[in-house]
Order: structure tokens, then C-alpha cells, then sequence
């Protein structure tokens, strides 16, 4: 059973905004239009992951978590989390393709794809064994004790792995079940799974790497301003009494300038004025930006000139992000 379904990370959609609105010639522009297809394809990774675990009959009584960050002397990014009867299972997906080389000493991944490109990762072992310890850690203070076990995950047969050492299973997704099955002791027990279950629920923690700017220390001038069509990708929308109309392919919207500003909380700042909600939508009368903002319910600090509104329940409570 599904408890955290996936969702897409937070740095992945906050890149997609980023690289959407950073002028082309940027200079740092490629290299985070790189980094947005790696984790545009980490998350597709996981996603496919999870929907096999989802199919998988034997996980039926079980429970499963996509992106567990729970509190721990060690930082835990869990892709997945399964409890089961007797253990709790943690899995690393990694979506890469090409042909990877888990070398030790020191431990790394080496990728290297069709063009010949050599990248250098973390090696998966090492983020799996940290995410072990600090579950363990977690668990202990919570007074539970219980095997835990990891796994590598390569979701697609894109892949050409070498490895220099045996160490923590690496498994191709096709191979969960069989992997699973020996993990899991057929039990009528659940009361210790129901019990953790409450326990990571209850401390689940959200992170994220907001505002983008800051985070890649790029000055946001360098930034496109405007309402983006998400039918044509131009920007420039054109406010109209009831709604946002495109001039380049007549597409309207009514809520377009919701994403703007989505894209201005990840990528800019968490609250934003009067002055640069105008700005950023392109609009004139600051009567028709204080009327957007208003009716968003959005909480305020500050009077009249000096108001700032915050965006965060904007993407805390955005569908874009589920
Ligand atoms: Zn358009």
C-alpha cells in the first residue's frame, strides 16, 4: 500500500522554473539545463519504481514511502522507504544511462555515456549505508529495533554496470520482487508495521532548496520577466479584464499569473511586494496587482506600500507540485 505516493522533488520543478526564466546566454544556463534533465530523469526513475512496487501483490499489506526525510544525526534522503513484517526496506534509485563504473577506492560512480561523456557521481553505497545509519539512529530514538536492509536501484536496462567489489545489493527493477520476497517473513504481525508507520509519518520533513537564486547564487536580473504561455512557452501574457491572453497563440488563462509568482517563490524569494508583483507580471495599475494578490488569501506583513505577501501556502497548496 501507497502512504507517501511520488511526487516530483522540489529542485527539479524549481529548476524547471529556474531554466524556463534564466536568459539563454547565461553563462551558467547549460549547465543547469543539465542538471534539470538529471533530475528530471532521477524523478522519472523513481516514479517507474514505484509504480512496479505499486503492481507488486507481495508489498500488498506492506507500506510504502516515496522521499522520506526524517530528523537523524546523519542526512537522510530516502528515495524509498518500505516497511515490512520484520525489517524496513530503504531503495536508491538511479536513473542513469550508459555505461557506469562503481569503482572503490575511493568509492565512485563513473558514467560514461554514447557521446563519450565522462561524469562523476557519489557513489550509491555510500548515500544507501548513510541513509541505513541514520535510520537507525532515528529508530533507536524512538526506542524500535529492526533490521534494516538497502538496495541500489537501476529502474531501466539503459544501463551497463561494472563493479570493481561486491558490497550492498545493486538490483535492476525488474529484480525487486525476487529481492523483496527474501526480505519479507510471511507474518500476520502488524502491529510493529502500523506502529512505525505512525512514527515516520508523524516525523516526516519537508526540505527544499528555495529560493534557486540564492542557491546557485545567480542575481535575479539575469531572470525573464512576465507571464509564461504554458501552451506556446512565449512569454509576455497580456492581462485582460477576466483573464491572461497570449499573443502569440491566442491561448487564454485565467490562473497564469499563479505560476508566475510559484515561479518567483522558488526561484527568487518567499514574499514578494506590490512593486515587484507588477514587475514580474508585466502589469501597470497597482490596483490590479494588489486585487491579483488579495484574492490569492495570501498572509501579509506590512501596510499599504510596505506590504509583503508570502508565497509559501502558494506552493505548499500548489497541484503542480503533487
Ligand atoms: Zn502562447
Amino acid at each position: 500500500m501507497i502512504i507517501k505516493p511520488f511526487a516530483p522533488s522540489p529542485l527539479t520543478i524549481g529548476l524547471q522554473a529556474l531554466v524556463t526564466r534564466l536568459q539563454p546566454t547565461h553563462p551558467q544556463y547549460q549547465n543547469l539545463q543539465q542538471e534539470q534533465k538529471i533530475k528530471e530523469a532521477g524523478d522519472f526513475g523513481e516514479h517507474y519504481v514505484m509504480k512496479e512496487l505499486r503492481q507488486t501483490a507481495l508489498l500488498n499489506d506492506c507500506h510504502i514511502f516515496h522521499n522520506v526525510i526524517l530528523p537523524s544525526v546523519l542526512p537522510m534522503q530516502i528515495d524509498i522507504l518500505i516497511i515490512v513484517p520484520n525489517a524496513i526496506i530503504l531503495l536508491e534509485v538511479k536513473n542513469i544511462r550508459g555505461t557506469v563504473h562503481l569503482k572503490n577506492d575511493p568509492r565512485q560512480l563513473i558514467r560514461t555515456s554514447e557521446s563519450g561523456e565522462v561524469h562523476v557521481f557519489t557513489h550509491p553505497e555510500i548515500q544507501l549505508e548513510q541513509y541505513i545509519q541514520g535510520m537507525k539512529h532515528f529508530l533507536d530514538t524512538q526506542n524500535i529495533s529492526i533490521p534494516i536492509f538497502g538496495a541500489v536501484v537501476f529502474p531501466f536496462n539503459n544501463v551497463n554496470i561494472h563493479r570493481e567489489d561486491s558490497g550492498l545489493p545493486i538490483l535492476m527493477a525488474k529484480e525487486l520482487p525476487l529481492f523483496l520476497h527474501k526480505h519479507i517473513e510471511k507474518s500476520k504481525e502488524t502491529s510493529t508495521m502500523n506502529e512505525i508507520k505512525h512514527i515516520v509519518l508523524s516525523h516526516l520533513r519537508d526540505r527544499t532548496p528555495f529560493p534557486l537564486c540564492q542557491y546557485y547564487q545567480i542575481d535575479a536580473s539575469a531572470l525573464r520577466l512576465g507571464v509564461h504561455c504554458e501552451n506556446c512557452g512565449q512569454f509576455g501574457m497580456k492581462k485582460l479584464r477576466m483573464t491572461w491572453y497570449c499573443q502569440s497563440c491566442q491561448y487564454q488563462c485565467k490562473d497564469a499569473h499563479i505560476r508566475a509568482l510559484l515561479d518567483y517563490y522558488m526561484v527568487v524569494g518567499d514574499t514578494i511586494s506590490n512593486r515587484a508583483c507588477r514587475e514580474l507580471l508585466n502589469i501597470e495599475s497597482q490596483y490590479v496587482a494588489k486585487r491579483l494578490l488579495k484574492k490569492l488569501n495570501l498572509p501579509s506583513t506590512g501596510s499599504d506600500r510596505i506590504r509583503k505577501y508570502d508565497l509559501f501556502s502558494l506552493y505548499w497548496n500548489a497541484p503542480q507540485k503533487k
